[in-house]
């Protein structure tokens, strides 16, 4: 038996990487820095070298690795089929189990999550400093949404039941995402119901190598909803909770991204409620959240259902990271700052065309994005591109007088 570190890393996976480096232009903090070291090629030999004794794990090395994203940018680019993710989680667990600090730092500032009456008092308290100008604004306050317009079609009839996973940020900061998922699921003609308790996943946990909190909420998941047709709005989460449940092959659990689902079912919401003739036609960019680009390879379907009604804007950034990146952007605020503006230089050579609103599947990249936009573009919203579709039903009704009791803040 051996000491040294990173033995859970399968050295076949290290082998694989040939180092070409045709994955460094999709790695944001290789983008960022212009450091080998902080690039994929860079973190994979430096991971190697402390697994086969050639190197210590010194603080550089451990910087190099704290500041990976985990954004799996690099894995589609990599034409050796490089599994950056199997090699990743474990150094990272390692690394948080080891050390105290990071790993009580990681604990407390995630302990809110699963716990909906603490997280909904530190809520409360955000959204208290944010109004008294006390809280940073790079840590994105949660918004704040009221008097929310539904969107009411007549529903199809439809046998199958939808489980809207609640989740615990969504559930606490993102009530108006919630309610648009739902009204737009039911517009389609589904019974829809949000899943009770609101369960945390652990996505945030076990991307922060909190392997054990992150086990004992997935447990608690798992045997809450098993089974179910569940539709989700945060692509973090949808991702945790398909490989969670792909363990699980005795109890088959549907895991869909609501973009997703609405993309394959579209024919439904346009015969329960076909576009109006000239749609809204605003320009939009959607900024493809890592988890489905990435990892659940389905962000395609955000670009068709908005192009429906919106003109959906090309952006040349290579899908890339905005810089949110779970607690990245807490622990590393300077780099996500740099991340978040190099996505911005991006979205300036679109914003000409008239960009009205930035989308993302993802609560982290809303609230990161939305807290980084340059004073440019005050006039463009950040949203969740489920909130466009229920606008766009909304107005459809409105203009058959069919009655939206009220306005969407955007
Ligand atoms: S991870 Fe893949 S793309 Fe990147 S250097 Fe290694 S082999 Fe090349
Ligand atoms: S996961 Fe993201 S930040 Fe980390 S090496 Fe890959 S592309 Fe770079």
């Amino acid at each position: 038996m051996t000491d040294r570190p990173f033995q859970g890393v399968d050295a076949d996976d290290l082998a694989s990487c040939v180092a070409c480096g045709l994955c460094l232009p999709h790695c944001p903090t290789y983008r960022t820095t212009g450091s080998d070291s902080q690039s994929p090629r860079g973190r994979i030999a430096l991971i190697a070298g402390v697994r086969d004794g050639a190197l210590d794990l010194d603080g550089g090395i451990t910087e190099a690795i704290d500041s990976c994203l985990q954004c799996m940018g690099c894995m589609p680019a990599c034409p050796s089929g490089v599994r950056y993710d199997r090699i990743i989680a474990p150094v990272v667990e390692e690394m948080t189990t080891h050390r105290r600090g990071s790993r009580r730092r990681r604990s407390l500032v995630l302990s809110p999550l699963g716990r909906p009456r603490l997280l909904r008092l530190v809520t409360f308290i955000a959204l208290l400093a944010a109004r008294l100008g006390v809280l940073p604004k790079r840590f994105g306050a949660p918004p704040l949404s009221f008097g929310r317009a539904h969107a009411r079609c007549a529903p199809a009839s439809s046998g199958e039941k939808i489980i809207i996973f609640s989740g615990c940020v969504m559930d606490a900061w993102y009530g108006h995402v919630h309610r648009d998922t739902h009204a737009v699921v039911t517009a389609m003609g589904f019974s829809a119901s949000f899943s009770e308790p609101a369960l945390c996943c652990g996505a945030l946990h076990s991307h922060g190598g909190l392997s054990a909190r992150a086990k004992n909420l997935e447990e608690r998941v798992t045997a809450e909803l098993s089974g179910a047709t569940l539709v989700v709005n945060s692509a973090g989460c949808g991702a945790h909770l398909r490989a969670l449940f792909s363990k699980d092959p005795q109890r088959p659990t549907k895991v869909v991204d609501v973009m997703d689902f609405i993309d394959v079912n579209m024919d439904r919401l346009l015969a329960a409620c076909p576009p109006a003739r000239e749609g809204l036609r605003e320009s939009v960019v959607v900024h493809d959240a890592c988890h489905l680009r990435n990892l659940l390879g389905t962000h395609l379907a955000a670009h068709r259902v908005l192009g429906l009604h919106h003109r959906v804007l090309s952006v040349p950034d290579d899908g890339l990271c905005c810089g949110a990146g779970g607690a990245f952007a807490l622990e590393h605020p300077v780099m996500a700052r740099e991340i978040a503006e190099r996505k911005y230089v991006a979205i300036d050579t679109v914003v000409d065309a008239g960009v009205k609103f930035i989308s993302s599947g993802n609560p982290g990249c809303i609230g990161h994005l939305a807290a980084n936009k340059p004073s440019t573009m005050s006039h463009v919203s950040v949203v969740h591109p489920v909130q466009l579709v229920a606008r766009m039903i909304a107005s459809k009704q409105g203009s058959e007088g069919a009655g939206v009791s009220d306005q969407r803040r955007f």
